[in-house]
């Protein structure tokens, strides 16, 4: 890997990384994490929303992983070779990015706490977005690290932007020129619009859906569901928007605490139908922001994306006949995320980035919880989803609420 001297060509590498975004057609957006000390690029990557079908011979697009975005992979690449590589702490390197991290990657950045140096301004989904650098959407717990951590590179004249942040970010306080300010910020807007609308439109709508239930014993699609989730298909609720006490045992028996996943979570995703699609605790011994939601809509997004790339024209017409977008499904949690932790920031953002767009009106959310965490309150939870960019409050709109049902409740309540 390059040793780099200047902010400039931090920017300069990690824009050519959106570049490649671009020509994938995803999200143009790239980061890298780089030594502080050295200036050495310890690892790049880019946006890895939509990937195309290498196999289908269709420049056909559907969303691979919601959860791929540029940083949110540094974060989990460095969990898994911070030990094989030797590599210094989190405190020691930052993480240089084209673009405004968003709720999802500004939340992944904060647990792991990476400093952060930034070129351009996302003013509908960045934390950032309104360009006052306050940091508006983090609870004040976490405001403050934010603060300490990120920086906001300079941009010359005719730009203007003086430097914005704090002094811990690798070339903090330098400038960049205009023009790589401005590839970083046009690369982007020329990508959002057809990305987010790829994404939340792909799947069919319930009407013309069928029942994975139906599915015989030797379908791939449900073969690949229980390979994900052993409970995939076992469990069905009569309102999907309303699960009942049906769900206690999948969440609870999920979340059995493993000596070497020591947070007792877990995450269902239900279909139109009722049926338990995926259900997944999480794998922070392997890296903190695999929380059960990351690795639930990760897992969900990765298995459809791979059966639609199958070889066999059949399996593909049997994954798009079977398996929708989830905004058409419900999520349920065990435990609602912590409102006071940055994880809760990045699952709010993960769940804005699965959705990519407005979910289909219904009551109550297809975001729900069965029990609170800790000391929090409903009101702290929507206050954090509610303060939220504009992306998430405006367009996915989310809205955390316990599940109606209160036999689920109780029987989690005494299962726990
Ligand atoms: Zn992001």
């Amino acid at each position: 890997m390059s040793t780099l001297n200047s902010a400039q060509e931090a920017v300069d590498t990690v824009a050519n990384e959106a570049i490649v975004a671009a020509l994938q057609q995803t999200f143009a957006v790239g980061g890298a994490i780089i030594n502080n000390a050295t200036g050495e690029v310890i690892a790049a990557m880019h946006n890895n929303v939509l990937m195309p079908f290498p196999g289908s011979g269709t420049p056909y697009f559907l969303p691979h992983d919601p959860t791929a975005h540029g940083e949110r992979q540094l974060v989990d690449w460095y969990y898994e070779n911070v030990a094989p590589l030797n590599l210094p702490p989190p405190s020691q390197l930052t993480v240089v990015t084209t673009l405004d991290p968003c709720a999802m990657c500004a939340g992944s950045l904060l647990t792991a706490g990476f400093n952060v140096a930034v070129s351009a301004i996302d003013d509908y989904a960045g934390i950032n977005y309104n360009s006052q650098f306050t940091f508006p959407s983090l609870p004040p717990q976490i405001r403050q690290k934010a603060q300490d951590t990120w920086g906001y590179y300079a941009i010359a004249a005719p730009v203007s932007r003086a430097y914005q942040g704090s002094n811990s970010p690798v070339f903090a306080n330098q400038t960049i020129d205009s023009a790589a300010y401005f590839l970083c910020s046009s690369i982007f807007s020329a990508s959002v619009n057809t990305v987010r609308e790829a994404s939340n439109n792909s799947g069919l709508s319930p009407d013309q859906l069928k029942n994975p239930a139906t599915l015989p014993a030797n379908s791939k699609v449900r073969q690949a569901l229980t390979a994900l989730s052993p409970f995939a298909l076992t469990v069905q609720s009569a309102n999907p928007r309303d699960p009942g006490a049906e769900l206690a045992p999948p969440l609870l028996k999920t979340a059995q605490p493993n000596p070497k996943t020591p947070v007792f979570n877990s995450v269902a995703l239900i279909d139109p139908f009722g049926n338990l699609l995926v259900c997944l605790g999480g794998a922070e011994n392997q890296s903190p922001i695999r929380t059960a939601f990351m690795e639930t809509t990760r897992g969900y997004a990765v298995m459809r994306w791979t059966l639609m790339n199958d070889p066999d024209p059949a399996v593909r017409a049997e994954a798009a006949q079977y398996l929708t977008h989830p905004k058409y499904g419900t999520f349920v949690f065990l435990y609602a995320p912590d409102p006071t932790t940055p994880q809760a920031v990045m699952t709010f953002g993960a769940y804005g980035s699965t959705m990519e767009g407005p979910v289909p009106q219904s009551y109550p959310s297809n975001l729900q919880y069965v029990l609170l965490p800790g000391n929090t309150t409903p009101q702290a939870l929507s206050t954090l989803a509610q303060s939220l960019p504009p992306f998430y409050t405006q367009s996915v709109q989310v809205a955390p609420e316990q599940v109606l049902s209160q036999d689920l409740i109780n029987a989690v309540k005494n299962g726990v």
